[in-house]
């Protein structure tokens, strides 16, 4: 493993933003992780792990630290029962895995066909879509733990899954090192089509749902609403969905009475964030320059090219601010920011 410097970070991110980190390493074995992050320990700076670079804003500034990318391949495979277990190297590609269990015949990632990044990412914002998010597959997650320079596995339950947030992201959790992702999937089922657009899909096309054609028609739907990565730059979708009280949804149904709201536990409601940019605080196709917010669907911000991350991080915060002055509701990213901004 070789440490690099002044690295930078721009062609390793989906936004095609950001600016240099002062030391980068690729790791591809646990041993080089572990060489990675004593080096980042003796030299004294920070550390953070880049995957696919598909979840992050990187400031002009770049990262003052060691970025660490995390390429550690390789998948095991056994059979239990009604499930085949799958351990995955964290930095496996994920749509790849994807297409494995699909070929497979394995039931329970279908509908997250499509998302960039890598295997090791997943766990972090518990990624999902079209109905399926990958808390309900993910059997163990391997972890480097800096603390105590050990590996160890955690069980679903100790992952702290919830929207878009794990015990990764904050508390405990912070800081641990994803080396392999455990998958428990179903030899037989039957595909989960009732997301509004998969389902209407199905009944324009008038195909079976088969995992396959499942796979094919997220692929399809996604590629209407995400920009070609190869021509513009984005993140995916930037913030979360917020959720709301009863009260609140009370508010905004006297206004907005078709707000769509999904009913959460302890009595709140999930908002489609969309649907506010779109009808509430319009948002959707606004462009300011070389960067601005997609007219297919406003949650992503798209980097048109010659921007920089100053730009893309006013924009975000302004969208924020607007949706909080108008309707007092508070939008968090789901974006991570890397770097001071
Ligand atoms: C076009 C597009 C569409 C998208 N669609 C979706 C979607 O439908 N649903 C969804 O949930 N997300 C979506 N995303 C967001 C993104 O693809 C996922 O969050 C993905 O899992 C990020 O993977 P990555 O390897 O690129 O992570 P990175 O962007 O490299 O990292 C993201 C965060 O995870 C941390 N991290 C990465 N790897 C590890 C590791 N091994 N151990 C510990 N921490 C780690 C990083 O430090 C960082 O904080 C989309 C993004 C794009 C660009």
């Amino acid at each position: 493993m070789k440490i690099l410097q002044n690295v930078s970070l721009k062609p390793f991110t989906t936004f095609q933003l950001g600016g240099r980190a002062e030391y980068f390493a690729a790791v591809s074995t646990k041993d080089e992780l572990t060489d990675a992050v004593r080096f980042s320990r003796q030299a004294g700076i920070p550390y953070m792990v880049l995957g696919g670079g598909s979840n992050l804003l990187v400031s002009d500034d770049g990262y003052q630290g060691l970025i660490i990318r995390n390429q550690i391949k390789g998948v095991s495979r056994y059979e239990k029962g009604a499930h085949i277990f799958l351990g995955v190297g964290a930095g496996e590609s994920w749509d790849d895995l994807v297409a494995y269990t699909v070929k497979q015949n394995l039931h329970g990632i279908e509908n997250l066909s499509g998302i960039p990044g890598s295997v090791g990412a997943t766990p972090i914002q518990n990624v999902g879509a079209y109905g399926q998010e990958v808390q309900n597959t993910i059997s163990w997650v391997e972890v480097f733990n800096p603390a105590t320079m050990e590996f160890e596995l955690l069980t679903n339950r100790q992952c702290e899954f919830r929207y878009r947030d794990s015990v990764f992201k904050s508390g405990s959790g912070k800081g641990l090192i994803v080396t392999e992702v455990g998958f428990k999937l179903a030899k037989e089922g039957v595909p989960n089509i009732s997301y509004r657009d998969l389902k209407q899909h199905f009944n324009e096309q008038d195909i079976r749902p088969t995992l396959q054609s499942v796979r094919d028609a997220v692929l399809v739907i996604r590629a209407g609403k995400f920009p070609d990565l190869n021509q513009h730059g984005c993140g995916g979708s930037f913030f979360k969905n917020p959720i709301i009280s009863r009260n609140q949804l009370r508010r905004l149904q006297d206004v907005y009475p078709d707000i769509p709201h999904y009913s959460q536990a302890h009595e709140t409601y999930k908002v489609p964030l969309a649907w506010v940019l779109e009808h509430a605080v319009p948002w959707k196709g606004v462009r300011r320059k070389h960067v601005g917010v997609s007219a297919q669907q406003p949650l992503i911000l798209v980097h048109y090219g010659g921007g920089n991350a100053r730009d893309m991080k006013r924009l975000a915060d302004d969208i924020a601010h607007s949706v909080r002055s108008e309707l007092n509701i508070l939008i968090t990213p789901e974006i991570c920011f890397v770097g001071n901004f």
